[in-house]
């Protein structure tokens, strides 16, 4: 059946066609490197202004055949989500909040002119992906399927201007734990010689071409022996490399407060694990939960006076990322860090907590089997 609602994926129209071409499957856990292997099926689905969305498609992963002239490759008219799939202890899969990555995929999307689309219907195909490579998702906790949803404009013409024409498709690799060996806290350098997003800009929506010109500082970061940059904007504190960044302190007013950038100026990726950890710690009710601007001096100063209990990074791969030294126009501020933990006690805490979730451990409506 056909439909007239041009932003409507019709799953009846779904084509399964299995890989006869299976690839061993992972056999060495510990072997498992971020991103580099894939799982044997793929979804796509095509896109044109005429008709909307065409027949989804489920097949072996594969080679994408794109004309040269397509608009992904000269502007960067292009969108992703980072998602996981878990297996429990009962070897039920699990999605961990999906409906909050398909609204980010759509606003990041409607941000760069690509069509909007059924989210129900994308979180389905999702779930029959991720059981059609259930042998692909990693047992353990810690271990899941990392899934890659893109959207990119293939219109053949160099014109800069909407496409008229998309394709939506997502990939799976299996993924190990961001830390195998238990947390190793990191070092951070705050530079004020390049800016990740700015007000008025895209640094709210997951666009491609928001991470191209950050692997040059990050580089940069690495030689001098920083493992990531914390982002600033004119001195304002933003994210930290691919995570939001959370900070544990005493504020002016000596109180306990967990704070983090707020979402209204555009800045900020409205990160799933971000409010996640925000609801959370207003669910617990035992200290201030802010979300509000606040600078690197600011932050130099409550570190040098001792107010500042934990820093964490927080995103999807890691869940949170502790930090244990901010360097900041040539000083090095120290962050508090629990040696028999290596965090944070409400680093670790909220890491524990959503992990239980992940895996099914507690009754979330965060958690959804498959
Ligand atoms: N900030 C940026 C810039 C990111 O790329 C990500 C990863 N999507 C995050 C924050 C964390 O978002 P999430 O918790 O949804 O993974």
């Amino acid at each position: 059946s056909t439909s007239n609602n041009k932003f409507s994926i019709n799953l009846n129209e779904l084509i399964i066609e299995k890989t006869k071409t299976p690839l061993p499957k992972i056999t060495d856990k510990s072997k498992l490197v971020f991103g580099k292997q894939f799982s044997d099926h793929m979804i796509e689905v095509p896109w044109t202004a005429e008709n909307g969305w065409g027949a989804p498609k489920i097949s072996g992963y594969h080679n994408l055949s794109i004309p040269p002239s397509a608009s992904v490759f000269h502007y960067a008219l292009e969108c992703f989500e980072g998602m996981k799939a878990y297996k429990d202890e009962k070897g039920q899969i699990r999605l961990f909040r999906p409906m909050e990555n398909m609204k980010r995929f759509e606003n990041s999307a409607k941000r760069i002119c690509l069509p909007t689309f059924d989210k129900e219907a994308v979180v389905e195909l999702i779930k029959k992906l991720v059981t059609i490579d259930k042998d692909w998702i990693p047992e353990g906790k810690g271990y899941s399927l990392y899934l890659r949803p893109t959207l990119i404009a293939t219109q053949n013409s160099l014109g800069v201007g909407a496409s008229n024409s998309a394709l939506m498709f997502v990939i799976a690799s299996p993924v190990g734990p961001y830390y195998p060996e238990g947390f190793k806290p990191v070092r951070l350098i705050a530079d004020d010689q390049y800016v990740r997003a700015w007000a008025g800009g895209s640094g709210a929506f997951k666009l491609g071409s928001n991470y191209a010109p950050t692997i040059f500082p990050q580089i940069e970061a690495a030689k001098k022996g920083y493992s990531q940059v914390l982002w600033l904007l004119n001195d304002y504190v933003t994210e930290v490399g691919t995570m939001n960044m959370f900070v544990l302190w005493k504020n002016n007013d000596g109180e306990l407060e967990l704070i983090t950038p707020p979402l209204h100026d555009g800045t900020i990726l409205p990160g799933i694990t971000r409010d996640s950890i925000l609801s959370l710690a207003r669910q617990w009710g035992e200290f201030k939960v802010s979300e509000k601007n606040f600078t690197m001096s600011e932050l130099a100063k409550a570190i040098k006076e001792g107010r500042v209990k934990e820093a964490f990074g927080a995103g999807t791969a890691a869940i949170v990322s502790p930090i244990k030294s901010i360097s900041y126009k040539g000083e090095e501020y120290p962050i508090p860090i629990d040696e028999s933990i290596q965090c944070g006690q409400l680093t670790k805490r909220v890491s524990d907590k959503i992990l239980a979730i992940q895996y099914g451990e507690v009754e979330s409506d965060w958690s959804v089997v498959v």
